[in-house]
Order: C-alpha cells, then sequence, then structure tokens
C-alpha cells in the first residue's frame, strides 16, 4: 500500500544526518529539534499553535482533556472512521454519540448532527476521512448555535484546505477549537515510528494542552492538573523536519495518482471513483472506490492474486464492534456506514508510485471478470 524505503531512500543523507545529529546530541527527550519542528509546521498552518504529542490517538485524549470535558459527557462523532476518534472518548469516561455518514463524501453527515444533540453534548469531533475535509462551515454554524466544542480528527487529512462560502481558506486542524494530526509512518506526514500533534488558535488551550501533555506540569515537578506522558520524541522531530520541507510535494504526487486512477477507471462500471468535495481540497491518504454490484470481498481476493495489495477502510462499523455496541444500535441502525463497510476498498496510494505501477493496477481492474 506505501513504498517508505523508497521514500526514505530519497531523503536518505538529510535524514541520516538529522538523526546522528540526535545521537550525538544525547537530547532524546524534549530536544530543540522538538520545538523546531512546532514552529515549522505552525508556519504551514496559517500560524496555528502546534502542541507535539506521542501519537494521534493521545492528540485527541489531550485536546478532550485540555477542553475540560467530563465524565459523562456526550461527544459527537462519525460512525464511520478510525477506532481511535471513538476510543478516545470512551476512554476519558465520555459518551461516543455516533452520526452516519454522506455516502459520497464518506465525512459525517450534516444533517443529522442537530437531531443527535442533548443537554450532554459537549463537542463535536468530525473526521476528516481519507484526506477530504469534512463539510467545516455548517458543523462549525451548528456547534456554535448549540455552545460545542469542535475538536477536528485530521489526522489523514493533513494538508488538505477548506474554503467557506466568504472565501476564506483553512487548514484542516486549524477550523475548530482544536484539530489534532497522526505521523504514524504510513501517514500523509509520517515519522519512523509513532507520533502526533494538535492545532489551535486559542494560546490559553495551547498552554493547557502542553501541560497536560508532559504530567500536567509547567515547570517541573510541579504538577498544576492531572496529565499524561505523552511527548513527540526528538528522533521523531528531527526526521519530520527533514519530511515537512516535502508536505505539498507528497500531497501533490498523491493527487497525481488519484488523477491517474480518476482517468484510468473512468469507464470501469463496477466501481465508483471517490467524489470530491465541493469545498475541500483532497489530500488523498486513501484512494477508496465504492464496488457496485460485484462481491468486494471476491475482487479484493482477484487483485491479491495479481499482486496487488488493497485494504478495507473499515470493515466493521464502531456501533457493530464488541467494544462500542449498545443495545439500541444494532444493525440497520447507520445504513450508509454499514453499506460502506460491505463496498469499500482504497487502492495502493502513497509518494513512490511508478506509471508502470499504477498502468498495471488498472488494466488488472479493467480486466476483472465480473461473472467469476
Ligand atoms: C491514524 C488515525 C488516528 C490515530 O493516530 P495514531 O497516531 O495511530 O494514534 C486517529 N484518527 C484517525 C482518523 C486516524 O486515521
Amino acid at each position: 500500500m506505501v513504498d517508505l524505503r523508497g521514500q526514505y531512500l530519497r531523503i536518505k543523507d538529510e535524514v541520516d544526518s538529522a538523526i546522528n545529529r540526535v545521537l550525538m546530541s544525547t537530547a532524546f527527550i524534549q530536544g530543540p529539534e522538538v520545538k523546531e519542528f512546532a514552529k515549522a509546521l505552525s508556519a504551514k498552518t496559517q500560524n496555528a499553535h502546534v502542541v507535539t504529542c506521542a501519537n494521534g490517538t493521545d492528540a485527541l485524549q489531550v485536546a478532550m482533556m485540555a477542553l475540560g470535558l467530563n465524565r459523562g459527557d456526550e461527544v459527537i462523532l462519525p460512525v464511520h472512521t478510525y477506532v481511535a476518534t471513538a476510543e478516545v472518548v470512551a476512554l476519558l469516561g465520555l459518551e461516543p454519540v455516533f452520526v452516519d455518514v454522506d455516502k459520497d463524501t464518506f465525512n459525517i453527515d450534516v444533517k443529522q448532527i442537530e437531531g443527535k444533540i442533548t443537554n450532554r453534548t459537549k463537542a463535536i469531533v468530525p473526521v476528516h476521512l481519507y484526506g477530504q475535509c469534512a463539510d467545516m462551515e455548517p458543523i462549525l454554524d451548528i456547534a456554535q448555535r448549540n455552545n460545542l466544542f469542535v475538536i477536528e480528527d485530521a489526522a489523514q487529512a493533513i494538508g488538505a484546505t477548506y474554503t467557506f462560502s466568504n472565501g476564506e481558506a483553512k487548514k484542516a486542524g486549524t477550523m475548530g477549537n482544536a484539530g489534532t494530526t497522526s505521523f504514524f509512518p504510513s501517514k500523509n506526514l509520517g515519522c519512523f515510528g509513532d507520533g502526533g500533534a494538535i492545532f489551535t488558535h486559542d494560546g490559553a488551550l495551547a498552554e493547557a494542552m502542553h501541560m497536560i501533555s508532559t504530567h500536567g506540569q509547567k515547570i517541573k515537578y510541579h504538577h498544576d492538573v492531572v496529565g499524561i506522558n505523552s511527548r513527540l520524541d526528538t528522533l521523531q522531530a528531527a526526521i519530520l523536519n527533514v519530511k515537512l520541507k516535502f508536505l505539498e510535494e507528497y500531497t501533490n504526487k498523491r493527487n497525481e495518482v488519484a488523477a491517474y486512477y480518476d482517468k484510468a477507471l473512468a469507464a470501469c462500471n463496477f466501481i465508483e471513483r471517490p467524489a470530491r468535495a465541493l469545498n475541500s481540497t483532497h489530500a488523498f491518504h486513501q484512494y477508496t472506490l465504492k464496488t457496485k454490484g460485484i462481491d468486494r470481498d471476491h475482487f479484493k481476493k482477484y487483485l491479491e492474486d495479481n499482486g496487488i495489495p488493497s485494504m478495507i477502510y473499515y470493515p466493521v462499523p464502531l456501533h457493530l464492534q464488541k467494544a462500542y455496541r449498545k443495545p439500541e444500535f444494532g444493525v440497520g441502525s447507520f445504513p450508509v456506514t454499514e453499506q460502506l463497510s460491505k463496498v469499500v476498498i482504497s487502492l495502493p496510494i502513497h509518494t513512490e508510485m511508478t506509471n508502470e505501477e499504477l498502468a498495471y493496477i488498472c488494466e488488472s481492474i479493467i480486466a476483472y471478470p465480473k461473472h467469476a
């Protein structure tokens, strides 16, 4: 699905010397590279405050803790997402309230949000799934009218831009009270292990988030609040400092791959290509097809037999997962997500793909014997 070695080899000298500098400095925790990276990332996200942390899941947790969400508070989130979004809500003793998604953009169905708001609702967590921003303008409007926080899960959408109706353009993760991202190796900006960050335009919130991510302390050994230990390693920050310079190039490459697929698969009548949201650019973390009138799992096996990797994001909707099941939300509760879990399939998309590889994948797809 990705070629992390190929991507590394292109920037090997620069990455290796960055790693070596850290090894020689031995400043493995909170070394200067961490602050440097936060500053550089801020410059790429319209000067939002950037709080780095250990991974994208912790980023969500730290944001929710810093916003003062309390046991029993309800948090609205899409049911078609990676488990981390719901997991953190549950871990903090908050109540995850699922909303179905739009069948075309795969993002939270804005029309269904208000019906889920109760007097216990405290926050909405839109997820910018597969690399495209959720429809933030109406989401922010609903949040404002109902006095709710908005925490964007931008783990898959770093670099994507959302344009508001007044023409204002904002980066994924910088529109809500807070936004989170992940530097998991296969994410659009990946490090060589785990890493994460939180964005906010609220200086006091940034300070609170930083404090929570470092054991609730501002001054060493003085703990003002209960925090957690969630730091970005200096080594990972040093690697990210090198890779961040290539973020636009990486995003452009992903878009070229997507454009190739779009064109080559246009006439293929047993798949639907990913729809583009009207007001968001796409960072194409995933290129996700919907199969039509064929057995998706048979198709996946066919690709595999032809040496083509593919993935199902996500095969079991969250409301049907053992850990998140509730008696009132059985099969049929979230029909779009349930249908998507049966028909979606993501093709390889990464920064090192060649036209030969793309041609082979597309020819193989077109040659799929539908009635086999
Ligand atoms: C990857 C991901 C996360 C979690 O990030 P980690 O760094 O793996 O903890 C959260 N939400 C979404 C939507 C993701 O894709």
